[in-house]
């Protein structure tokens, strides 16, 4: 009979990414819900079970270690092989993955291969509590309207979960759990792709995901110059920039910035979002921020029905004197 709730852990270079934590908390609330418990599964090279009590302290009753030095950088067969075999011998009830890089590859090539259902880039999870089964909620048709789906007839129901919107449980090194590595019978043709170099990428900004502070452009900006105030804002904020599609479509700054269905979804204490509409693709990346402050021209924009508060008019002139009063009362 299938049980408990899987959490697949992303690590690089034996670091928890934040995501993992992120789907402990998650998985606490549904293996409550079930009556079940929560099981991490760990994959790495050499010296990854250092790691697996951390994960206990963050929520997990279980750890299962897959440690090899072929398992040192992520590569799909190898990856894939691990978690089927884990899959197939402990048939676990829920699999949750991260809709990072890692886990839109990962997931769906694990689904094939156990001919189950997945359920990508969610936003919402929970249990049904008539039926036991996973409702897993995402955006669909193109942000306009909320889907729940769920998996009645194949196990293990799976899901990737968009980063950075479910909530860590507090962590608390008086938990206790039990860890077990496992042996992975590998083949031959997981090996088939070779990983000849990973080149890391030095051009990378601020990952937008962990900053407090956030202001946002849009189009409204006028173009890559008027990225100019905005990140002087963030600056004075010791924030970061992020942007709307728009922004980013028109080449004034770098995807890694965007927010939103088809960007990054960002939980900042403080949004503010300059010459940004607030179409529902958009709102669904930060409309759980702490604060939100709209600045547009038009006041019946979208974006000041999800506003703590609203400044109507150019963010042109706006935003070099609120910039101008912040570095004023920081002296
Ligand atoms: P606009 O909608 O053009 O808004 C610009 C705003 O700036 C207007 O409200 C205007 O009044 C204001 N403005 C203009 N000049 C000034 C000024 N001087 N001062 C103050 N205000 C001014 N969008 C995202 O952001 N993120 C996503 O991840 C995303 N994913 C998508 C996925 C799909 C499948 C689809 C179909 C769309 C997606 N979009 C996404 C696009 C989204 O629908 C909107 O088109 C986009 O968010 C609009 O960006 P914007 O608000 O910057 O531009």
């Amino acid at each position: 009979m299938s049980k408990n709730v899987y959490v697949v852990i992303e690590q690089r270079d034996g670091r928890v990414q934040n995501i993992g934590y992120e789907l402990l908390g998650e998985a606490s609330s549904l293996a409550f819900d079930l009556k079940q418990e929560v099981v991490a599964v760990l994959i790495g090279g050499v010296g990854i079970s250092k790691i697996a009590q951390e994960l206990i302290y963050w929520g997990a009753n279980h750890v299962i270690v897959a440690e090899d030095s072929r398992l040192q950088e992520y590569s799909t067969l190898p990856y894939s092989r691990v978690l089927t075999q884990i899959i197939l011998t402990d048939e676990p009830e829920i699999v949750l993955f991260g809709a990072s890089s890692i886990g839109r590859d990962l997931a769906p090539r694990v689904s094939a291969r156990l001919k189950t259902g997945l359920t990508a880039d969610c936003t919402g999870l929970s249990i049904n509590l008539d039926n036991q089964l996973l409702m897993m909620t995402r955006p669909a048709f193109g942000g306009n309207l909320m889907a729940t789906i769920c998996c009645k007839h194949h196990k293990p129901q799976m899901a990737t979960v968009r980063t950075g919107v479910m909530q860590p449980i507090e962590r608390d090194d008086n938990r206790t759990g039990t860890i077990r590595s496992i042996e992975i019978a590998f083949q031959r043709k997981d090996f088939a792709v070779e990983l000849v170099e990973v080149i890391p990428n030095d051009n990378i900004s601020a990952d937008i995901t962990k900053a407090k502070y956030l202001v946002g452009g849009g189009r409204g900006v006028g173009g890559p110059e008027g990225f100019k105030i905005v990140r002087e804002l963030a600056n004075t904020l010791n924030g970061e920039v992020a942007a709307s599609r728009a922004a980013v479509e028109s080449g004034w700054i770098g995807n890694d910035h965007q927010v939103g269905q088809t960007g990054k979804t960002v939980r900042p204490d403080l949004y503010i979002a300059c010459g940004i509409s607030g179409a529902i693709q958009h709102l669904t990346g930060m409309e759980n921020s702490g604060t939100i402050i709209a600045i547009n021209k038009n006041a019946s924009a979208p974006i000041f029905n999800v506003a703590d508060l609203g400044i109507v008019g150019d963010l042109h002139v706006i935003l070099p004197k609120l910039n101008d009063a912040l570095k004023e009362a920081k002296t």
